[in-house]
């Protein structure tokens, strides 16, 4: 069994319109997952016109191709982290969304119930924080590497805290029978930060890549090799990404050779004839160790790995 994935928004910053969103299904299933929620509708839109949904599956008498993903395919949102390029698509389709559950580790449900679905930012659309809360998403705090199944899908999913740059975040692991995939949200790397999250998760996924079943992992890689280490605001580069991946390749013991690495989150840049995408992919494959096969996220790009 494979993963489908298909990107709703890619970017790490600055467009509004293309911000962290990555929809995952297992392969034997339409409904899936939203890993983190920066750009939805729009997202949706284009993907649908890019051909990355059957339409032929898309047979609502009255909803549009976009609302029906939204309402019958998207079954649950995982939120790394309540910044806002991660949380921003959901707040805005909150008035028109059907009934969900938001898993999240228990600082980031936090943030969102006191922070956001606060009457304040936003209505309470979920079932804590300030009353009335109107219900429609459901807060469902994650532990620590404890699986938990997700609604109407044969996917389950554990969560480990990752360090960015202080603010805690999440990798989300996602399995499905014996197969697993791995998206990871905004990270630093651990050296650096002084942290041991990103070792700890590499431990956690040791065994799944000794066993050749997981799929692919999604990373973010912010910046280029030129952002100093003492200004990485909790990211990665193309150099940290690769020390990661060597952490991760020791634990495991076995090469990682052809492993498909997603790379999500470069920011954008404001700058005439510059392409931080193809900049940093070139950068990676520089000094491509392990042998992963790297990726680069864009809007509406569809994978099955
Ligand atoms: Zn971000």
């Amino acid at each position: 069994m494979d993963f489908d994935i298909v990107v709703l928004g890619a970017e790490g910053g600055l467009e509004d319109g293309n911000l962290s969103a990555y929809f995952i299904r297992p392969t034997t299933s339409d409904k899936g997952v939203l890993c983190d929620a920066g750009t939805i509708l729009h997202g949706l839109k284009k993907a649908t016109k890019a051909g990355a949904f059957d339409k032929r599956a898309l047979t609502s008498k009255t909803l549009s191709p976009e609302g029906e993903i939204l309402h019958d395919r998207i079954t649950a949102y995982l939120v790394s982290h309540a910044h806002l390029d991660h949380i921003a698509g959901l707040v805005a389709v909150s008035p028109d969304d059907a009934p969900k559950p938001i898993l999240a580790l228990p600082s980031v449900n936090a943030v969102l119930a006191e922070h956001v679905f606060n009457w304040q930012i936003w209505p309470n659309m979920g079932d804590r924080g300030p009353t009335p809360r109107l219900g429609l998403y459901h807060y469902q705090d994650l532990e620590p590497g404890k699986a938990v199944s997700l609604p109407q899908t044969p996917l389950q999913v554990q969560a480990y805290p990752l360090n960015h740059g202080g603010v805690e975040s999440t990798a989300f692991l996602l399995t499905s029978g014996s197969d697993a995939l791995l998206y990871l949200g905004d990270t630093g790397p651990d050296t650096p930060q002084h942290s041991d999250n990103l070792h700890h998760l590499w431990q956690a996924i040791a065994p799944l890549v000794q066993q050749k079943r997981l799929h692919a992992i999604l990373m973010e890689c912010s910046y280029d090799n030129s952002q100093p280490t003492s200004r990485l605001y909790g990211h990665l580069t193309p150099h940290w990404v690769q020390e990661e991946l060597e952490d991760l390749q020791t634990i495991a013991g076995t090469s990682l050779q052809g492993l498909p690495v997603i790379i999500t989150h470069v920011k954008p840049t404001l700058k005439h004839q510059d392409d931080p995408v193809g900049h940093i992919f070139g950068e990676l494959n520089a000094t491509n160790t392990t042998g992963v096969h790297f990726i680069m996220a864009r809007q509406s790009l569809h994978l099955r790995l």
